[in-house]
């Protein structure tokens, strides 16, 4: 018999339930009690959503991120929030945003930890913070919890934690220590904590081991034999995750540790499955990640039968199947979706559909495929109509990408000529102030949507707050003195949804959530087809901005590479082509904004950075057409249009040659919390262009203070000439409140002219 089994489920539930709880309580609208309580009652929903598993993840929810879940288990806290009283909680917050609940109140707000993305998904998660005297101490008293109540319900528990390399690989020393020492430390956690783990009777602990997925030195595919020959006399028995890719040159590695078991992605390291059975020993069992948890395609049932079945038939009881990865990258159920068109619907699957179509590959491998006859027939149906959809093939753009020579991304005159005339004509001040392009989703704005999207308003009526919204805005920029202004984004849902929205290639969810960070979520716009553009998507709410004040005004757009990575994307053509289709239609709309006379075009590549391949060797082939998109989109506009890019990262050393080629006019980064992180980059190379550090951590509730700006920008000016610095906060505003953006900004422009005396 083959197992089952899931490595991870979404915590945030299917109405965004925590979302909304986190939110109250921090906002003093409800007791700890109260979120503690949702948070139970989310567990077990979830838990019963899997029940027809054979082993089910406990320990996988969180009230932030399960590496912050971590750290705190680890006893690894920041030393800025030890010696606050209260409830744990409260504190764990205090690291993941900077304040809890109960601070807001007094001036008790600290630094927030520093968020990345979790390997290459849009997940973010609290950098471990790690000092060459760290010291470690168990407190497991929350995945206790968690197991204690999936036990009281009967739930076949199976408890998921991080394992200790790739803990240490996720975290940073702050002291630039070697991470690596701390291993002897940590070990001795790990070993009380799976100890406590088998006097609760556990069985199986699924032990994640990403970090196998990239490429290693040596030291640390050393600490993976030191790590585990360590705890291999634990009680209970280890199932060795790694996902997101192939194990390549880590593959003897993993298959050699002393562990019960492994699990490895057969989505994303189909060709390794061979490999890794022929090596593993046969006193292991291996659980292959068959069903891709990444995206929301439906899987070929029978393809995967087609490999799977000599495996089961060589392995039997040795093998399990589960999802590739966590489902907490996807939404949770398709069943949800009322107004999704009917053919594209039945292309897709959600958390819970890919647990069905698992138990149905289950059932064909256990009772022979007939027993599941219906489904697989469903399943081909479904499969070889996407295949064919007409809906998915556009010939026109098929042949607009076929005709994409390099003079499509090259702009007439190069930054110098460009700047002398860009500054003739918006004749600005040293260290402009600009924002980077959302002002605060009021309640206002959020109703004005629903009641549009319910029919409770028209468009007419719509269109009238939002360009109330807008002047508003704009008064706002006026009154604290900003130099570029922005229309504030009212009018967008999300930044990528908006233009997925009037692209055709494009389908929508309704309750498609997936957890960004924290409370934030994302719904990805789910890009099935040919992309192009039936009409002009900004320009109207531009030229209105732009006819309430006389300063330049930035047209918005979110670039090519951004619109494709917060997608879910098409898996029946290569990234690439996908993105150049994208890049052609975003590029229209740059000339569009130009040619209604807009002076200042900002393109979001936010996330340019994370598609990048978690392998350093397969870099230089995603960065050449990523960058190519971006200059296809934006480098088609006269010398005296200034293009401006903003990116929502600050590691900037490894792909700085990559995104000078860009050749924006102006690039806005986020560094405020890395403490201009980003000036590392410039010891070694001269960025050619203009940008704006970021100087506000618009992540965090909490107001820098002129002085802190000052230090910030006086930081960055000691590497980059000043005539070439922007003023700016690190990303947009929109999950701020207009309490928060006010002071903060006015902090900004009080910097920037402290500054300007200084020159
Ligand atoms: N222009 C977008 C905004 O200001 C950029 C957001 C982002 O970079 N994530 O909201
Ligand atoms: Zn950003």
């Amino acid at each position: 018999m083959v197992t089952t089994h899931n490595l991870g489920f979404p915590r945030i539930g299917a109405k965004r339930e925590l979302k909304f709880a986190q939110e109250h309580y921090w906002k003093g609208q409800s007791s700890r009690d109260e979120l503690k309580s949702l948070g139970a009652q989310l567990r077990q929903r979830h838990w019963e959503n899997q029940s027809g598993l054979d082993q089910v993840p406990v320990g996988d929810f969180s009230f932030y991120d399960q590496v912050l879940d971590t750290s705190f288990m680890l006893g690894n806290i920041p030393e800025r929030v030890r010696g606050f009283e209260g409830d744990a909680l409260d504190n764990y917050f205090r690291v993941a945003r900077g304040r809890s609940a109960h601070d807001s109140a007094c001036s008790c707000g600290v630094q927030a930890g520093e968020m990345t993305k979790w390997f290459d998904t849009n997940y973010h998660y609290i950098v471990p913070e790690f000092s060459a005297s760290a010291e470690f101490s168990l407190d497991a008293s929350r995945l206790l919890d968690q197991l204690t109540q999936a036990r009281a319900l009967g739930v076949k528990a199976k408890p998921v934690i991080i394992g200790p390399v790739t803990y240490l690989w996720l975290g940073k020393a702050k002291d630039d220590s070697d991470k690596l020492a701390l291993l002897p430390r940590l070990l001795p956690v790990y070993a009380a904590l799976l100890e406590q783990l088998a006097a609760q009777g556990v069985e199986w602990v699924q032990i994640d081991e990403p970090a196998l997925v990239t490429e290693l030195e040596p030291a640390w595919q050393h600490a993976f034999v030191t790590a585990y020959d360590a705890l291999k006399t634990t009680r209970v028995k280890l199932l060795l995750a790694t996902y997101f890719g192939e194990l390549r040159d880590n593959l003897a590695l993993a298959c050699g540790l002393p562990v019960h078991g492994l699990h490895v992605d057969a989505i994303n390291g189909r060709s390794e499955i061979e490999p890794v059975v022929a090596r593993l020993p046969a006193d292991k069992i291996l659980s292959l990640g068959v069903i891709n948890g990444r995206n929301i395609w439906k899987t070929d049932l029978s393809a995967v039968l087609e490999w799977l079945t000599p495996i089961h038939q060589a392995l039997q009881a040795r093998l399990w199947i589960a999802p590739s990865c966590s489902l907490l990258h996807v939404p949770v159920d398709l069943n949800s979706e009322q107004k999704l068109d009917h053919e594209i619907r039945s292309w897709l699957a959600f958390a819970l559909q890919k647990l069905d179509e698992l138990k149905v590959i289950a059932k064909a491998l256990n009772d022979g495929r007939e027993s599941v006859q219906a489904a697989l027939a469903e399943n081909q149906a479904a499969i070889q109509s996407r295949r064919t959809s007409p809906r998915v093939h556009n010939p026109a753009v098929k042949a607009a990408i076929a005709k994409i020579d390099a003079a499509l991304g090259r702009r007439t005159s190069a930054y110098p000529q460009r700047a002398a005339r860009q500054s003739a004509l918006l004749n600005l001040p040293a260290y402009p102030t600009t924002t980077i392009g959302s002002f605060p989703q009021t309640a206002e704005i959020r109703q004005a949507r629903s009641q549009f999207k319910s029919g409770e308003l028209d468009e007419a009526g719509y269109k009238t707050v939002m360009q109330h919204e807008i002047a508003r805005s704009v008064q706002e920029q006026e009154a604290l003195g900003l130099d570029v202004l922005v229309h504030g984004e009212a009018e967008r849902n999300d930044m990528v949804e908006y233009f997925g929205e009037q692209l055709d290639g494009y389908a929508f969810s309704q309750f498609g959530w997936v957890q960004s960070y924290g409370s934030r979520c994302v719904k990805p716009p789910i890009l099935f087809g040919d992309i192009s553009r039936p009409k002009a998507m900004t320009v109207e709410w531009i030229r209105y901005a732009q006819s309430q004040t006389a300063k330049p005004m930035k047209g918005m757009l979110t670039g090519p590479v951004t619109i494709l990575n917060w997608s879910f994307v098409r898996d029946d053509q290569p990234r690439s082509v996908s993105c150049y289709q994208l890049a052609l239609a975003i590029r229209e709309e740059v000339l569009d904004l130009e040619n209604a006379g807009v002076r200042v075009i900002q393109i979001d590549e936010a996330a340019l950075r994370e598609g990048l391949p978690l392998r350093k060797s397969q870099w230089n082939d995603y960065l050449q057409w990523a960058v190519e998109s971006f200059r296809i989109t934006a480098n088609g506009v006269q010398d005296e249009t200034q293009i401006h890019t903003h990116m929502c990262y600050s590691e900037f050393n490894d792909i700085i040659a990559s995104i000078a080629d860009m050749d924006a006019d102006v690039i806005t980064i986020e560094t405020s919390r890395s403490d201009m992180e980003l000036l590392d980059a410039f010891d070694h190379f001269n960025y050619p262009n203009e940008i704006g550090p970021g100087v506000y951590d618009i992540h965090s509730p909490n107001i820098p203070s002129q002085e802190h700006i000052v230090n910030l920008m006086r930081k960055a000016a000691e590497r980059i000439p000043a005539e070439r610095l922007w003023v700016n906060p690190d990303c947009g505003l929109k999950t701020r409140a207009w309490e928060e953006v006010i002071p903060a900004l006015k902090n900004m422009v009080a910097a920037a002219k402290t500054l300007r005396a200084g020159i």
